[in-house]
């Protein structure tokens, strides 16, 4: 099941390019693995997808102990600062950046590595409690502040998770606020910043999302099948 689902959202995501006019090759797929065991890993794997989206470092990087070299690993979840030293060097992207004092911690270990760590900032578009990530009104100036000091990381984009809607239709707004909030920011000119990823989308909404200009999606249940959190 694992394959045609994988392949079926796939097509999904070039359907929508197709009515969007937009080039499929613009979009990314993060396969979330998160609570799958490395076995349903390795049959998505085997179905061509290389990019892995999870949420919990120690899973994550059990995962990376036990499976193929050639996967990107994308850290997709709230990350803690005692924790970033276990990922950096080993992950692709860190979508979560959601303040100053964890970015600092991410300069920190990419300056003991002699690298720079790409990362996205995440954006609380609609101000859910709930949820992590930045206000979209201090997205700006948290990106200032890190172009300016903390030359071990690269700002590529922005990251959001739309609320929870039993209609998709409804959240359209907000991912067309989020591609604003992305241009917006680029057409400032800061020094060191441009911006390309637009990381929204998720099993409920990323056909919209996909409409509305995101380059990543993240995808879970509709690969994996839903997440049983006892086990
Ligand atoms: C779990 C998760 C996803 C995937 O959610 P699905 O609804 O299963 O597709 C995407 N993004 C984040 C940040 C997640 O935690």
């Amino acid at each position: 099941m694992i394959r045609e689902n994988y392949e079926e959202v796939c097509a999904n995501i070039r359907k929508a390019c197709e009515r969007a006019g937009r080039d499929p090759k613009e979009v990314t797929l993060v396969c979330v693995s998160k609570t799958h065991p490395a076995a349903e890993v390795q049959e998505c794997y085997d179905a061509g997808a290389r990019i892995f989206g999870e949420n919990k470092v120690q899973e994550m990087t059990g995962k990376m102990d036990e499976l193929p070299d050639d996967i990107q690993w994308h850290m997709i979840g709230h990350l803690q600062r005692n924790k970033v030293k276990y990922i950096v060097g080993r992950v692709a992207l860190i979508h979560s950046v959601d303040s100053y004092r964890l970015a600092e911690e991410i300069n920190i270990q990419a300056k003991k590595k002699g690298i720079r760590v790409p990362v996205l900032i995440e954006v609380n578009y609609a101000g859910e409690e709930t949820k992590f990530g930045v206000r979209p009104e201090d997205t700006e100036q948290l990106i200032r502040d890190i172009a300016e000091r903390l030359d071990g990381i690269e700002v590529q984009g922005l990251m959001t998770s739309a609320p929870f809607t039993a209609d998709p239709e409804e959240v359209r707004p907000v991912f067309r606020g989020m591609k604003e909030l992305l241009v917006d920011i680029n057409s400032k000119k800061i020094d060191n910043i441009s911006m390309k990823t637009l990381s929204m989308g998720m099993t409920n909404d990323y056909i919209q999302a996909v409409e509305e200009g995101s380059t990543m999606v993240r995808v879970g249940t509709a690969i994996f099948g839903a997440r049983n959190y006892r086990a």
